[in-house]
C-alpha cells in the first residue's frame, strides 16, 4: 500500500479513493476489484467478498481460516494477551500473529544469545511489548521490515528502533500516522475487520486510531549485520513493495524473514514506490542469496508463516514474465490495475500503463 508518511498519505489517499478501494499494505482485507472479483488481503487464501470499502465486511470471512493451515504444525505458547497468537518456530523464534485483526500480520522475536531482535511490531491495537516481555529476557531491538503502519503499530513502545537509512523511512517512523492518514478502515467493526472471538483489547477504542511515531535509534544499510550474540542477521536491501524494504537472513538457522517482499498472497506492485523492475530485482536477489546460503525457509510478513525458499525463484520468474511481456493472461480491474494470476498460488497486482493513458485522456 501507501507509504504512511502523513503528508504522502494524503496525498496518496486522495488518489487512492479516486481510483481503487483502500488496500492496506500488508494485508488488506478490503482491496478488490469488482470485475475480477479479486480480494486483496495478502493472504491468498483469504477469501474476503468485498464489493467496495464500504461493503467490505463479510461473512465468510477471513477469520473463518484462523488458525491458517501452517501454524497447525508448530508450538502455540500460551501468553497472556488472547490478542495475539505466539508459536515457537524453528531456529529459536517466536511468531507473534495478530490474527485478531484482518491484516493478520506476523511480527518475529528473533532470539539470539545477548539480545533479541522484534522485526515489525503490528498494528499497535494491543500491547506487542507485553507479550514480547513474556517470552523473553533479553533487551530488544525492534527492527521495521520497512514502514508501512502495519509494521509500526508497536515501536513506539520499546527503546531501540532500527530503519532502513532513508529520509523517508525515517520521517514515517518519526511520524507514525496521524490523523492525517485515515487508517480508520482498519479497525472499522462493521467491515468484519476483527475476529470475533477475540474480545478488544481493554481500553482500545477504534476512534482516532492512529500510530504513535518514534524516532529511530539507528539505521540500517545493505549488508549490514546485526550480532544478537552468537546468532548474526545480515541485512539485505529489498525494494519493491516499498524503496525502504528490508530482508533479514539468518544464515546459520536457514531462515530468511522477508516482511512484506514476499508473503504467500497477492502482492503488490502498483504503488508509486512499487516498482515491478526493481520489485524483480530483488526477489532475484533474495532468491539467489538464499541459495548461496543454504536457507531454506521463508518467515513472511503476513497470513502463513514457513514457507519453501524456492518460491522466491518463482516469483521472480514470474515478475520477470510480466515485465518482457511473455505473461500475457491478467485480467484488468476496474480499479486500472492488472491482476496477473501464475500457477503456483501467486498473484501479482501490477499497474496497468494503457488503462492510465485511457485515464488521463478521458
Ligand atoms: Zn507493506
Ligand atoms: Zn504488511
Amino acid at each position: 500500500m501507501w507509504n504512511p508518511l502523513a503528508k504522502t498519505l494524503v496525498i496518496g489517499l486522495a488518489a487512492a479513493l479516486a481510483t481503487t478501494p483502500l488496500t492496506a499494505c500488508g494485508n488488506t482485507g478490503q482491496s478488490e476489484s469488482e470485475a475480477t472479483e479479486q480480494t486483496a488481503t495478502e493472504g491468498a487464501t483469504n477469501t474476503t467478498e468485498a464489493e467496495g470499502t464500504e461493503a467490505a465486511s463479510v461473512d465468510g470471512a477471513w477469520y473463518n481460516d484462523v488458525p491458517r493451515q501452517s501454524w497447525n504444525q508448530f508450538e502455540k505458547v500460551e501468553t497472556s494477551d488472547p490478542w495475539f497468537s505466539v508459536y515457537k518456530l524453528p531456529g529459536n523464534v517466536y511468531a507473534i500473529d495478530e490474527d485478531s485483526q484482518w491484516e493478520e500480520i506476523i511480527s518475529y522475536l528473533i532470539i539470539g544469545k545477548d539480545k533479541a531482535v522484534l522485526l515489525d511490531t503490528g498494528m499497535g491495537i494491543s500491547s506487542i511489548k507485553k507479550t514480547v516481555d513474556e517470552l523473553t529476557d533479553l533487551p530488544v531491538t525492534v527492527v521495521l521490515s520497512h514502514t508501512h503502519h502495519d509494521h509500526m503499530g508497536g515501536m513506539h513502545e520499546f527503546d531501540d528502533l532500527l530503519v532502513f537509512d532513508s529520509k523517508e523511512s525515517i520521517e514515517a517512523a518519526t511520524t507514525g500516522v496521524d490523523e492525517f492518514g485515515d487508517i480508520s478502515y482498519e479497525v472499522a467493526t462493521e467491515d468484519g475487520v476483527f475476529n470475533p472471538d477475540r474480545p478488544l483489547p481493554e481500553g482500545f477504542s477504534p476512534d482516532g486510531f492512529h500510530v504513535i511515531g518514534k524516532e529511530p535509534t539507528g539505521t540500517l544499510h545493505d549488508g549490514d549485520t546485526i550480532d544478537l550474540g552468537e546468532r548474526t542477521l545480515e541485512v539485505m536491501a529489498t525494494p519493491g513493495h516499498t524503496a525502504d524494504g528490508i530482508t533479514l537472513f539468518d544464515a546459520e538457522n536457514k531462515l530468511v524473514f522477508t516482511g512484506d517482499a514476499y508473503y504467500p498472497a497477492d502482492l503488490y506492485a502498483y504503488n508509486e514506490e512499487a516498482d515491478l523492475s526493481v520489485y524483480a530485482k530483488s526477489m532475484h536477489d533474495m532468491a539467489d542469496h538464499a541459495k548461496e546460503l543454504g536457507v531454506e525457509w521463508i518467515y513472511p510478513g503476513h497470513n502463513e508463516t514457513v514457507k519453501g525458499v524456492e518460491i522466491l525463484a518463482e516469483v521472480a520468474a514470474d515478475m520477470d514474465a510480466i515485465l518482457s511481456g511473455e505473461a500475457t493472461e491478467f485480467e484488468l480491474g476496474e480499479d486500472g490495475y492488472r491482476y496477473y494470476s501464475f500457477d503456483h498460488d501467486v498473484s501479482i497486482i501490477t499497474q496497468d500503463l494503457d488503462f492510465a493513458k485511457l485515464d488521463e485522456a478521458a
